[in-house]
C-alpha cells in the first residue's frame, strides 16, 4: 500500500516537473522567434525600400546605398538582382558577387513574397528572411538576411539548465516527503491491522493507540470500543459457563449420591427408599428449573425482536393465579390491587418472568402469616409494578449483589427453599431490555419492597 501511494504521488510530481521544464522554455523560444521575425523582416524592409529608388540593381549603386545603412546588425546580408545573381554580400569569407544565390528564400522573394524561417539548433537561433525589392511596381531583386543569434540561445540554455536543477531539487525533496508521509500513513494502518489480527487470535485485551482526529483515529477508537465490548462479552460468557456448570453440578452430585446409597444398601426399607426417591425427584426438578432459567437468559442475550404492547394487568393476574397455592401452603396472604390499561411495550412472556419471580420470592422469603402486597398503577406516563412483603428482608451488605447471577443471600437457607440465584438476574435483564428500571429497598417494619418502572406505551402503540 505504501508503495502504491508513493508511485501515485511520484507520478503526479513527475508530470508536473516535466510540464515545468517544457512549457517555459518553449514559450520563451516562441517569444524569441517572434522578436526575430519582426526585427529581421524589419531590417530587410529597410534595405528593400532603400534600394527601391534604383531602377536597376547594379553593384556600385547598391554598394553606395548599403554603406549608408550602417545600423543593419545581422550575420549576413545578401542583395541579388531579379535573376538571383548576387550583387552585394556581407560575408567576408567568400567572394560571392556574380554567383547565383540558390536559396529557397530568395526564389520565393523573387516571386514577390516575404519569407521568414527560423529554427533553434541548440547552439544558436538561426533565422532566414527574404524580401523582394520593387522599383515602380517591378521586382528588380531580393534582399536576403541570415542571422545566427547566440545570445538568445545562451539565455534559453541557461534557463533550461536552471529549471532542470530546480526540478531535481524538487524531485528529491518530494521523494523524501512522499516516503515519509506514506510511511506514516501506512504505519497507522499497519498497527490497526496488527490489532485486528490480535483480536482475531483471541487477544481481547489488545488496544490500539488513538492519536489525532482524522478518519484513521476514528477507525482506531471504533476498533477499541469494539474490542472492549468483545472483551466484556467474552468474560461474561466465561463466567456464565463456569457458574452454570457449577450450578448444574450440585444437584447432579446429590442425585448420584442418593442413587449410590440406594444401590449399596441392599436391605433398605421401602419407606427410606421412597424418601430417597423423592429427594432425587426434587433434585431433578431443581435441575429442570435451573436449565429453564439458563435458557431464558441466553434467549435474552440475543438481539431484541420487534415486540408488541401488553396490558400488564393480565400478566399479573395470571401469575398471581399460578402462585396462589404456594402462598396458601406458606400461610402467606396475598393482597393484589391492579389498575386498568397498564400498557407496556414488551413481550407478555418476558413480563411474566418479572412478575412471577418477584411475587414468588416475596412468598418464598416470607414468614408464617406474612403478607405480600402487589400493586400495579400508572403515574407520570409510567407503569409501576410494586411487590411489598413482610418477609425476612435482605441484609444491607447483600443488597448490591442480589441482581447478580447465582447470587444468594444465605446458601444453607436457600438450599432448603430450592432457589437457583437466577431469578432476580433474569428480572433485571428483562427490565433493562425494555427500557425500564428496578429497585429493591427495605421496608420500615421489616421485609422488602421491589419496584419496577416502565415507560407507559402510548395509546396509538397500544391499539396497533
Ligand atoms: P433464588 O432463585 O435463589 O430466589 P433470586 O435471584 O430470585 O434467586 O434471588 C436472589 C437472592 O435474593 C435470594 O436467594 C434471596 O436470598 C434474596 N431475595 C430475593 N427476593 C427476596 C425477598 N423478597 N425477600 C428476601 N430475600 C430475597
Amino acid at each position: 500500500m505504501q508503495f502504491k501511494y508513493a508511485v501515485c504521488f511520484i507520478a503526479i510530481i513527475a508530470a508536473l516537473l516535466i510540464f515545468m521544464n517544457i512549457y517555459p522554455v518553449a514559450s520563451f523560444r516562441d517569444a524569441a522567434f517572434e522578436a526575430k521575425h519582426a526585427s529581421t523582416l524589419n531590417q530587410a524592409a529597410v534595405v528593400a525600400s532603400s534600394l527601391s529608388s534604383l531602377p536597376e540593381l547594379r553593384e556600385e549603386d547598391v554598394g553606395k546605398i548599403m554603406s549608408m545603412l550602417n545600423n543593419i546588425m545581422v550575420t549576413r546580408l545578401v542583395v541579388t538582382n531579379e535573376r538571383a545573381q548576387i550583387i552585394y554580400d556581407t560575408s567576408q569569407y567568400e567572394n560571392n558577387v556574380g554567383r547565383y544565390a540558390v536559396f529557397a528564400e530568395v526564389m520565393t522573394a523573387l516571386e514577390g513574397k516575404d519569407v521568414f524561417r527560423s529554427k533553434y539548433t541548440g547552439e544558436g537561433l538561426v533565422s532566414r528572411a527574404a524580401m523582394p525589392v520593387t522599383s515602380e511596381g517591378v521586382i528588380v531583386g531580393a534582399v536576403y538576411i541570415y542571422d545566427f543569434d547566440i545570445d538568445q540561445a545562451g539565455m534559453l540554455e541557461t534557463m533550461r539548465g536552471n529549471l532542470l536543477k530546480v526540478s531535481f531539487v524538487i524531485l528529491f525533496l518530494s521523494l523524501l516527503l512522499v516516503f515519509v508521509f506514506s510511511w506514516l500513513l501506512t504505519k497507522r494502518i499497519r498497527s490497526l491491522f496488527k490489532a485486528m489480527q490480535n483480536l482475531g487470535g483471541g487477544r481481547y485485551d489488545y488496544r490500539v493507540e488513538v492519536r489525532g482526529g482524522d478518519e484513521i483515529s476514528g477507525l482506531a477508537s471504533e476498533f477499541n470500543s469494539l474490542a472492549e465490548r468483545l472483551e466484556k462479552t467474552e468474560s461474561m460468557r466465561q463466567r456464565f459457563v463456569s457458574d452454570a456448570s457449577h450450578e448444574l453440578k450440585t444437584p447432579l452430585a446429590a442425585i448420584k449420591l442418593l442413587t449410590d446409597s440406594i444401590l449399596q444398601n441392599e436391605g433398605m426399607d421401602g419407606e427410606t427408599m421412597r424418601e430417597f426417591m423423592q429427594d432425587i425427584g426434587s433434585e431433578a426438578d431443581r435441575l429442570t428449573r435451573t436449565t429453564e432459567k439458563l435458557m431464558h437468559i441466553t434467549r435474552l442475550e440475543t438481539p431484541e425482536t420487534a415486540g408488541g404492547v401488553t396490558d400488564m394487568k393480565f400478566v399479573v393476574e395470571k401469575a398471581i393465579r399460578m402462585l396462589e397455592t404456594l402462598a396458601a401452603d406458606k400461610g402467606v396472604r396475598l393482597d393484589v390491587r391492579l389498575s386498568e390499561r397498564c400498557f407496556v411495550k414488551a413481550d407478555a412472556d418476558d413480563l411474566h418472568q418479572i412478575v412471577f419471580n418477584l411475587v414468588e420470592n416475596a412468598i418464598k422469603y416470607n414468614v408464617e402469616k406474612g403478607r405480600v402486597t402487589v400493586l400495579l398503577f400508572k403515574r407520570d406516563r409510567t407503569v409501576r409494578f410494586i411487590v411489598n412483603d413482610t418477609g425476612i428482608g435482605i441484609p444491607d451488605e447483600d443488597m448490591p449483589y442480589i441482581f447478580d447471577r447465582f447470587y444468594r443471600v444465605d446458601k444453607s437457607r436457600e438450599s432448603e427453599i430450592g432457589g437457583s440465584g437466577l431469578g432476580l438476574s433474569i428480572v433485571r435483564d428483562v427490565v433493562d431490555r425494555y427500557g425500564g428500571s428496578i429497585t429493591a429497598s427495605h421496608r420500615e417494619h421489616g421485609g422488602t419492597s421491589f419496584e419496577v418502572v416502565f415507560p407507559l406505551a402510548s395509546r396509538s402503540e397500544a391499539e396497533r
